[in-house]
């Protein structure tokens, strides 16, 4: 595969063609701010050894020193070969520099794989003796570090330096756990968002949105529907297939999910296989603020148990407006869209 074969900077302009549109209104800081909430989610999977969480999380962390790197402006392949290989760290001034051919078989490292290869052997010992949890600490400590650089508006070199230092600690952390950085990056970002599958990403974008209902709530999809028309939001719904049980439907359903920015659930007492398959389709193709969820509120006998587990499946990861008529789910859905316009247009105003 051509990734295998990536430069820094090639990965970095996969990140800026996913997300450049999204990341657009960040400012370097905020953009910094992400690096440091992914950074924090390797804790959990480091202290209790979790591989597939960390391979999961560190690929963040490579998507976010891409994304800081692309604002900066850095060439990451120039200030990772100035500093690993043109002044070999741990070695005074004047002494030979590393033979890179020695150990990659090749002057400068081309790819990530290289640079994994040279950094291992460079750290080696240390790598050897310390503890993930202290490699953890010390990408920490870099990013902290570059942090008040940029707050203080210091040289935008001395910037640069420091992200070279988050880079060789992340890099170093996939060493201690022997995790092939470009694998796995590749495996969650393969060219796209890994969430909504889209390039440029549209996790953060609200425009159409996808009406998920059963028989039962049809006359609630119609009221949502013209809500919808009156804030110039588009709807996609599968009104022409109905929503009995045809295989049709979810092949539509797929589509128009795929083709939507967030979704809008309506639940009622009845249980139907199509909304269900819709509901998890959700889940996987939206950003989980994208999904608004509505049950109509009744009592725990007059909902078939099926849709009753569901709930209390969904109910763990989402939050789920339960509501006991019209007029109130009519002021819910109004209140929530609201809410979600005034803050996409904060983030890209
Ligand atoms: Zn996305």
């Amino acid at each position: 595969m051509d990734y295998e074969k990536w430069s820094l900077n090639a990965w970095k302009n996969m990140f800026k063609e996913i997300y450049e549109d999204r990341n657009l209104p960040f400012t370097p800081d905020q953009v910094l701010h992400r690096l440091i909430e992914e950074t924090a989610e390797l804790v959990k999977p480091i202290l209790t050894v979790n591989i597939k969480d960390i391979q999961w999380h560190l690929a963040d962390v490579i998507a976010w020193v891409c994304a800081f790197a692309t604002k900066y402006d850095i060439d990451l392949d120039e200030v990772m070969f100035s500093k690993y290989v043109e002044k070999t760290p741990g070695k005074p001034p004047g002494q030979t520099p590393l033979s890179t051919f020695a150990v990659i078989g090749r002057g400068r490292p081309e790819n990530l794989e290289d640079w994994q290869s040279l950094l291992n052997h460079l750290y080696r010992e240390e790598n050897e003796n310390n503890p993930p949890t202290l490699m953890l600490l010390r990408l920490m400590q870099d990013i902290g570090i570059t942090s008040r650089k940029l707050r203080a508006r210091e040289n935008p070199k001395e910037i640069r330096n420091k992200l070279v230092g988050i880079l060789g600690w992340t890099i170093a952390i996939a060493n201690k756990f022997q995790i092939p950085l470009h694998e796995i990056t590749w495996n969650k970002y393969s060219n796209m968002c890994w969430r909504c599958q889209g390039k440029p990403c549209r996790c953060f974008k609200l425009a159409t949105l996808f009406i998920s209902y059963s028989e039962e709530t049809a006359e609630q999809m119609k009221m949502i529907r013209r809500m919808l028309d009156e804030s110039n939001l588009k709807a996609k719904i599968l009104e022409d297939l109905g929503s009995a049980f045809r295989r049709n439907r979810v092949v539509e359903a797929f589509n128009a999910i795929s083709e939507s920015d967030g979704a809008i659930v309506l639940l009622g007492k009845e249980w139907s296989a199509n909304v269900n398959a819709e509901l998890i389709e959700i889940f996987r193709a939206f950003d989980k603020g994208n999904v608004k969820i509505y049950a109509k509120a009744v009592s725990d006998s007059e909902r078939d148990p099926r849709l009753k587990d569901l709930l209390k499946d969904v109910e763990q990861l989402h939050e789920i407006y339960y509501y006991p008529d019209d007029e109130k789910l009519q002021e819910i859905v109004m209140n929530n869209l609201t809410d979600k316009l005034r803050e996409l247009h904060e983030l890209t105003k």
